[in-house]
């Protein structure tokens, strides 16, 4: 697919980034370029069009790049999940853990309904405890999650393994 070929050259490996030893995947070299950056949006609009999904929830921060899009080209709410103490209104939480320590995704209560269709979107996948904790939100307020979308996936870390059975769609992998 000579769209997602040129993705995969738009997005910059910086390493060392943010510690020793990490190949960072950056996605901020891929939204310097337009058409790499729509055919990313078209990409995941053309997979999500016709599935009768009604909410996009998007992981801070940098699922809050691409969900907003698709959620407007599907015709969807966007309701973003977002770090610890920054939603003033009432929120449900879901811990998760790292590497080194403990995170949090919180979401408002109220965002989303009973058996509404939701797609999770996040730039990239590593272990998949994000994602876990956004499905957890999502399951709790009664949504169906009917996939999760990430434009990177690295498979190494297997984090797909960990999406509760969830079906994952990315379009690049790295090692
Ligand atoms: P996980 O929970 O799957 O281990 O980590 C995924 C989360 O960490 C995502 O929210 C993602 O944005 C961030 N992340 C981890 N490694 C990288 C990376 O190399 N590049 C980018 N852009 N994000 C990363």
């Amino acid at each position: 697919n000579p769209r997602i070929d040129d993705i995969k050259t738009k997005i910059r490996v910086v390493p060392n980034f943010p510690k020793p030893g990490i190949m960072f995947q950056d996605i901020t070299t891929l939204l310097l370029d337009p058409k790499a950056f729509k055919d990313t949006i078209d990409l995941f609009v053309e997979r999500y069009k016709d599935k009768n999904i009604s909410v996009v929830a998007g992981i801070e921060a940098r699922g809050f790049i691409f969900g907003p899009p698709i959620a407007l080209a599907i015709g969807a709410k966007f309701v973003p999940l977002r770090k610890p103490r920054k939603l003033p209104g009432e929120v449900i939480s879901e811990e998760y853990v790292l590497e080194y320590g403990r995170d949090c995704l919180e979401m408002h209560v109220g965002a989303v309904e009973r058996s509404e269709r939701a797609l999770v979107v996040d730039d990239l996948v590593a272990t998949g405890g994000t994602l876990c904790a956004a499905i957890n939100l999502l399951e709790r307020a009664g949504a169906e999650v009917v996939e999760c979308a990430c434009v990177i996936e690295l498979p190494d870390l297997k984090g797909r393994e960990r999406l509760k059975g969830k079906p994952l769609y990315i379009l690049v992998e790295a090692h």
